[in-house]
């Protein structure tokens, strides 16, 4: 069964509104100007700006192939919760697409496998597609325990999705150690965590289509020059990438590299 590929930015705190429009911009020349979602002759191409920056990248992106995420979402419709923002009010802003679980908002922020399960939820029941990011730590990986990180991860994280809601699920594999240190994965490495996720999501849904549409990106220090390597692989349907996502040039090549 073929997947499409997805490319996504994950622009983290960058980026105004103006230098944001001035990106999609240049990008929209990449994607062309369909309005197909996931179109035959490209990776579905995700964008996902720091919260003020939106609705600005949502009317910029209008008419093209670019869809718009965020990079976070709280599991509550309102309330009392300072800096947080809701399903819909994402929706509101035109969002199709969120970030979950970022090895960022883990480590740095008090994100837990728990919270990123509450988000990830919310997401769904918003109608949103959401990226859940799983990862293991340079010390994990190097204590052997990088498929019980991700197993547990990825276990709390689909805690009450059934199959049909998988649809709306994108993985994200991203090796914290690789996350903006220039050191990637070899395309080994990464391959065997993505088809480590696979075989699990075939345990954990009895239908075995959930494991064979379920798209699994790669993230950490992915830019054109290993791009194609890592996007080659049989378990490999695409990237999450940061840094390489703030240059025009480099998006460009990443959307090029998955077509
Ligand atoms: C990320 O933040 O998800 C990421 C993969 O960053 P970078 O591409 O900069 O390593």
């Amino acid at each position: 069964m073929s997947r499409c590929k997805v490319i996504a930015g994950n622009w983290k705190m960058n980026l105004n509104a103006a230098q944001g429009v001035e990106l999609i911009e240049k990008l929209k020349g990449e994607v062309g100007g369909c309005s197909c979602g996931c179109c035959d002759h490209g990776p579905e191409v995700v964008v996902c700006p720091p919260f003020t920056t939106l609705p600005a990248v949502v009317a910029a992106a209008k008419g093209s192939c670019l869809k718009v995420g965020a990079q976070n979402i709280h599991w509550a419709e309102n309330g009392a919760f300072t800096g947080e923002i809701s399903g819909s009010m994402l929706t509101a802003a035109g969002v199709t697409h969120v970030i979950v679980g970022h090895s960022e908002r883990r480590q740095y922020f008090g994100e837990t496998d728990a919270t990123v399960n509450q988000r990830l939820l919310a997401g769904l029941a918003n109608g949103l597609t959401v990226i859940v990011c799983v990862g293991e730590l340079l010390s994990e990986r190097v204590a052997g325990t990088t498929k019980a990180v991700i197993e547990r991860q990825v276990r709390a994280a689909l805690a009450g999705v059934d199959a049909a809601a998988m649809a709306g699920v994108i993985i994200a594999y991203e090796p914290v150690w690789a996350i903006g240190t220039g050191k990637v994965a070899t395309t080994e490495e990464a391959q065997e965590v993505h088809a480590f996720i696979r075989a699990l999501l075939k345990q954990l849904f009895a239908c075995p289509c959930v494991a064979e549409t379920t798209r699994i990106l790669y993230g950490g220090s992915m830019n054109p020059g290993n791009a194609v390597g890592l996007l080659a692989q049989k378990d490999i349907d695409g990237g999450l990438i940061g840094g390489a996502s703030l240059k025009a040039d480099q998006f460009a090549a990443l959307i090029r590299a998955a077509r």
